[in-house]
């Protein structure tokens, strides 16, 4: 299985949806640990890394995929 590939920017849905019930996050920070905004209510969560990849579900949209567009 291949390692999750996430980004600055990207937007990921997590496998728990926001109590605001949206599931798409965009990450806003990334070091040891990962900020993550809630697309709906705006709402930020700070939470480390290894916790980050554990609840991550997909990357919805990236920022750097561009090139594997189909056209
Ligand atoms: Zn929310």
């Amino acid at each position: 299985m291949e390692k999750k590939q996430y980004q600055l920017g990207d937007i990921v849905q997590m496998k728990k949806p926001h109590p605001c019930g949206t599931n798409e996050m965009e990450i806003i920070r990334m070091g040891m640990d990962i900020r993550i905004k809630c697309v709906g209510c705006k709402h930020s969560v700070l939470v480390p890394r290894t916790k980050f990849e554990s609840k991550l579900k997909k990357v919805l949209r990236s920022n750097a995929n561009q090139e594997e567009e189909t056209t």
